[in-house]
């Protein structure tokens, strides 16, 4: 904490303006707005919205952490990062996972725009990505249109573990550190704002939502260390309220009490159904003012699952 004191104040301002689309995760308005921009830090703006969608703009680059729910909204993100960086910097996109509102966005980029992701991501992509994008579609009218045409993207450049763009001024170290809510999960960490963009690795108290069948929140809490050891002071999640680097120990607390509950139900034999109901009750009176822990019976499901 500290140096971007003020640039945290800023970003919590943004969401407070930003309104109650951006306070809870699950199916706000899927239309990015322009008007949601805000600067968070001296390389990064955010628009607030659903998802979150980052910036990091240097004097060679700018790269777009995530697309937006299909291609409309993937063009809008790519004319608002041409603007900031404002004298025709080379594009490149990122996605933190194959999820529609992060993916499926990525036709309505300019030709010429680089994609990097990693490997993991990529597969679970091409596996899942179009049944992902024709559930969404079937939710709404609106996501129906939002997601016309929309497919599942290449990349130009896939990563196993770790790579670095040199954006110009500013750099974009890219993460992959296991499953965690997918298997593929991107966590993008700016180091001169000290900054990170873990996707829904880290969000702000909302439940995190064990997606993959074969993820559970031991692996997840892994991958949580591994951002812990970056020391970031500011986390910009991709759904929810934005804050600083105390929000990685916070998911870590919760994931670890989700973990230990299901574990000493296991090895008591509960049947899991019970003890997923049991859990979630116990955790929602435990954790006042989080959201989504709807999904806390799923959670204990994969902890019952997970061999480690
Ligand atoms: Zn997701």
């Amino acid at each position: 904490m500290g140096r971007w004191t003020p640039w945290i104040a800023a970003g919590l301002a943004a969401l407070a303006a930003a309104g109650p689309a951006s306070a809870q995760q699950g199916f706000g308005n899927p239309r990015l707005d322009e008007k949601n921009l805000r600067q968070v830090s001296p390389h990064v703006w955010v628009i607030m919205g659903f998802p979150n969608v980052g910036f990091v703009v240097g004097d060679k680059a700018v790269l777009v952490v995530d697309t937006g729910l299909g291609d409309p909204n993937g063009a809008l993100a790519a004319r608002v990062a041409q603007k900031l960086g404002g004298h025709g910097q080379k594009l490149i996109l990122t996605t933190t996972h194959f999820h529609p509102e992060h993916a499926a966005g990525q036709g309505g980029f300019p030709p010429g725009t680089e994609v990097v992701r990693d490997k993991a991501q990529q597969v679970e992509l091409e596996q899942d990505g179009q049944k992902m994008i024709d559930l969404f579609a079937s939710r709404s009218a609106e996501m129906g249109e939002l997601l016309k045409g929309a497919t599942v993207g290449k990349a130009d450049v896939l990563y196993d573990r770790q790579t670095t763009l040199d954006l110009g001024g500013v750099h974009a170290r890219l993460y992959w550190f296991g499953a965690a809510h997918t298997k593929g999960d991107e966590i993008i960490y700016v180091p001169e704002d000290k900054l990170v963009l873990p996707g829904d690795v880290v969000e702000n108290r909302i439940s995190p939502n064990i997606i993959c069948d074969s993820c559970s929140p031991r692996q997840w809490i892994a991958v949580v260390d591994h951002i812990a050891r970056l020391k970031p002071e500011l986390v910009v999640p991709d759904h929810g309220e934005l804050g600083d680097g105390s929000l990685v120990a916070q998911e870590r607390g919760f994931l670890a009490d989700l973990d230990r509950r299901a574990r000493l139900a296991r090895s008591a034999g509960e049947p899991v159904d019970e003890a997923g109901k049991r859990i979630q009750a116990e955790m929602e009176g435990a954790y006042p003012g989080w959201t989504g822990l709807g999904n806390i019976p799923q959670s204990v499901q994969r902890a019952y699952a997970d061999p480690g």
